[in-house]
């Protein structure tokens, strides 16, 4: 297992993120960030395990992130 790591505080909302994998990602009506559904949050850092073969794709999002707040491990 893989993990997607959301420091999402910093998130400007610009949705890239939902629409490439939108089974993880949803856009939050309250604040207009992204959230990392079904993930576990501490201190503004969110984490989700994802099998091994959703991690290119993961890789690839995180990189093309605007402000560069998605890691993957
Ligand atoms: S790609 Fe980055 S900035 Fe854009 S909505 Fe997703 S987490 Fe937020």
């Amino acid at each position: 297992m893989s993990k997607i790591l959301h420091y999402r505080s910093k998130c400007i909302g610009c949705g890239f993120c939902i629409e490439q994998q939108p089974a993880y990602w949803c856009m939050s009506k309250k604040d207009g960030k992204a959230t990392l559904i079904n993930s576990v949050g501490k201190n503004g850092l969110f984490i989700l395990s994802i099998p091994v073969i959703q991690v290119q794709q993961s890789k690839n999002i995180a990189a093309a992130c605007p402000v560069r707040i998605i890691k993957v491990q």
